[in-house]
């Protein structure tokens, strides 16, 4: 009897080494420096969309953007400002006032604590300067690695990239980290980047997340990423999607 004729292992082995030479050049740094160029020329100027005058107003803004919009927190910030106008006047705050006016922002009553215990920090320690060093910062009540990035490289123009959920979540699609902690995200894009890029790279990843890669909804047919995106036209799969039902 005739021996059956094998088939050639030769294609499957040879597509196989293929998908695994494609994973091994698939460089996280180059990705994070394409993208950093790309989204330079897509937004060209760099905003902060937290309004603000000076670091004592983007600090108390930042502490109010917790768990909301920064269209919300604008709203807010006028009329706190100008009852509050300096870290003397906050710190000396009735809690009562305070909360009133902060209340739409939401966990109002923790806000108003943070605010007024950041303030007086800054006045008995500080002189009622903010300070510019991150390991200062982030011993003020309610302020963060994030927050304190984003004082740093906005008003002192100083390495500080801020992982908010903007940042973590592009930077997962991108394909610029596997990581979901945001101090770790951080810490693994900083060795991409110059220090003296890392402020610019969040704020535009910020507005690209929001005017573009939506959360539910990403645009990727308009999106100037789309063709190095590894998630580019992938269904999104998160908390607010339903994964379909496991087969029994
Ligand atoms: S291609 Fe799609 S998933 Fe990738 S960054 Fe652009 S909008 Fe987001």
């Amino acid at each position: 009897m005739a021996a059956k004729k094998q088939a050639a292992p030769k294609k499957v082995v040879s597509a196989k080494k293929q998908a695994l030479s494609k994973k091994a050049k698939f460089d996280a740094h180059a990705q994070t420096t394409e993208v950093a160029r790309r989204l330079a020329i897509g937004y060209p100027e760099v905003i902060c969309e937290l309004d603000h005058k000076n670091a004592y107003e983007l600090l108390s803004a930042t502490i109010l953007s917790a768990q909301c919009t920064d269209v919300r927190v604008n709203m807010v910030t006028p009329a706190l400002f100008v009852r509050y106008p300096d870290p003397w006047a906050l710190a000396a705050a009735d809690p009562v006032e305070l909360e009133t006016i902060i209340r739409s922002t939401g966990f109002y009553q923790s806000k108003a604590r943070n605010l007024m215990g950041m303030a007086q920090n800054l006045v008995e320690r500080f002189g009622g300067e903010v300070p510019s060093e991150l390991s200062d910062l982030v011993t003020l009540p309610g302020v963060g690695r994030k927050t304190g990035n984003v004082v740093r490289s906005v008003i002192f123009d100083l390495p500080g990239l801020p992982v908010d959920t903007h940042v973590g979540r592009l930077s997962r699609r991108l394909g610029l980290t596997k990581l979901e902690d945001p101090v770790k995200v951080e810490l693994e894009l900083n060795n991409y980047l110059p220090g003296s890029e890392w402020g610019s790279f969040s704020l535009r990843l910020i507005l690209h997340g929001r005017r573009v890669c939506d959360a539910r909804k990403p645009q990727c047919t308009i999106c100037e990423l789309a063709d190095i995106c590894p998630s580019a036209g992938l269904p999104v799969i998160g908390p607010t999607t339903k994964r379909p039902a496991k087969k029994k």
